[in-house]
């Protein structure tokens, strides 16, 4: 873990590289630009050479996919249809809520413009299944897909060595309205998505988290598709003022961290005494939880503990940093959470663990990271419609719009432009 407080030395500097930007590094650039190129020219058959380098796993290039007898097959626990079902109805309720509606105006010049909302034909989500099968990432994705009305949504997430799909997983997807579900993962699925293959339809749209291949792959595709957002290796930072309890600031800063690989996480306080209660508190949580390897890597690597001057310095830097979760816990939350702009999402209070965000609360957990949070939002039920404007005249608003138009098309030098909306009045 990283500790520094405002006095010492190099605090300044380091606070200066919080200021990230979402960029890749130059050999996952070149490494997944090659990724594409293969998937693009040799289709299905890059699909199962890259599924034998990076998954281990020897995949027939006419079986991709999962399938009908093999979700029909599976089987889970009451407990965890029940655990699906919960989080579901929440996704499905908040997804609802923000789904665009169809619209219209009149104009200065009295045309009728509006907007339209369709859902998309068919989407891509990618479900990550390198270091967990995340199954709520699955809800959280193609959830907001079924709730939009999409009728094609086709999953991909990678399969194990013996060629199967996590069970509970594929429940979650076929409860979340998943069409078809290809069992490839990483940057090469991605490229199948978007550029499709002999057997994979490509999509008009891809969404979803994933390792930093998997981000950059949609970060280079985009063009040939549209994406959600760049929602990569996860996240947190803590701000807090001594009314912060450290066991849980502990317990949701190594949740975070049980991502494990480029995770980051991190703690800002203006309180000096609460650095070393959260520190032992984390210390004492690790030597209880199953996935130590994973957290020890982000405690040693990707985590910052920082004691600032006072909250308003702490703001600055949570808006620098631009954190997919902010934990914000303080005397004074009224003044403080207006102030924090650039979250993917924020968690109020003592008692709102980002664990209930991740599972169950309804907003999705696919939010932007890198420092992306800047210029990207969390993923929307609107992503997931094409909007269309729609644009009608009558000879009376064509009239008044006359003079406008000719002029634009004066000082553009298009004079076919004036003279179709001349030709309607004459
Ligand atoms: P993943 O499915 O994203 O990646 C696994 C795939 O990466 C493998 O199938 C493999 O094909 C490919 N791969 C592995 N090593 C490679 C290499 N050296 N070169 C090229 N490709 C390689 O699963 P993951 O690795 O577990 O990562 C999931 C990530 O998603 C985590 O970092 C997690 O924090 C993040 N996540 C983010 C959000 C969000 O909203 N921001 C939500 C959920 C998960």
């Amino acid at each position: 873990m990283k500790i520094l407080g405002y006095r010492d030395a190099d605090y300044e500097s380091f606070v200066k590289r919080l200021n990230r930007r979402a960029l890749p590094t130059h050999d996952v650039r070149d490494l997944v630009a090659d990724i594409i190129a293969e998937v693009a020219g040799q289709g299905d058959k890059a699909l199962v050479a890259y599924a034998k380098r990076f998954d281990n796993v020897e995949l027939n290039a006419k079986k991709l996919f999962i399938t009908p007898e093999e979700l029909a097959d599976v089987k889970v626990a009451p407990s965890t249809k029940k655990a699906v079902a919960a989080s579901l109805k929440n996704i499905i309720a908040f997804a609802k809520g923000g789904l665009r509606k169809d619209w219209s105006m009149i104009n200065a010049e009295g045309a009728r413009v509006g907007e339209r909302f369709q859902p998309f034909d068919r989407v891509g989500v990618y479900v990550p299944g390198g270091k967990a099968p995340l199954v709520s990432t699955a809800l959280m994705t193609a959830g907001f897909a079924k709730a939009a009305g999409v009728p094609e949504i086709i999953a991909a997430t990678p399969c194990g060595p013996d060629g199967k799909v996590n069970p509970e997983l594929l429940y979650a997807l076929k409860a979340a309205g998943v069409t078809e579900i290809l069992k490839i993962g990483g940057a090469q699925a991605i490229a199948a998505l978007a550029l499709g293959t002999k057997t994979v339809k490509p999509v008009d749209r891809l969404f979803g988290p994933g390792n930093r291949f998997v981000v950059e792959a949609k970060r280079q595709l985009f063009g040939a598709v549209s994406i959600d957002l760049l929602p990569g290796p996860s996240e947190v930072l803590i701000i807090s003022d001594k009314t912060g309890n450290p066991d849980y600031i502990a317990a949701d800063l190594l949740a975070q961290a049980e991502h494990g690989g480029d995770s980051v996480i991190g703690f800002i306080t203006d309180s000096k005494a609460l650095i070393g209660k959260v520190v032992k508190a984390v210390e004492k949580q690790l030597l209880t939880l199953n996935r130590a390897k994973y957290i020890k890597e982000v405690l040693k690597q990707g985590t910052f503990i920082l004691n600032v001057r006072n909250m308003a310095e702490a703001v600055e830097i949570s808006n620098a940093f631009a954190s997919e979760h902010v934990s914000l816990i303080c005397a004074d939350e009224k003044k403080w959470l207006p102030q924090i702009r650039t979250a993917g999402a924020i968690y109020l209070g003592n008692n709102s663990p980002v664990a209930v965000g991740d599972f169950l609360a309804g907003p999705s957990h696919t939010l932007p990271t890198g420092g992306s949070g800047r210029s990207f939002s969390g993923l929307r039920a609107d992503q997931f419609q094409r909007r269309t404007s729609i644009v009608k005249l009558d000879k009376k608003s064509v009239r008044k719009s006359l003079e406008v138009v000719q002029e634009f098309a004066r000082i553009e030098g298009l004079d076919a432009h004036g003279r179709s909306t001349a030709i309607r009045v004459e």
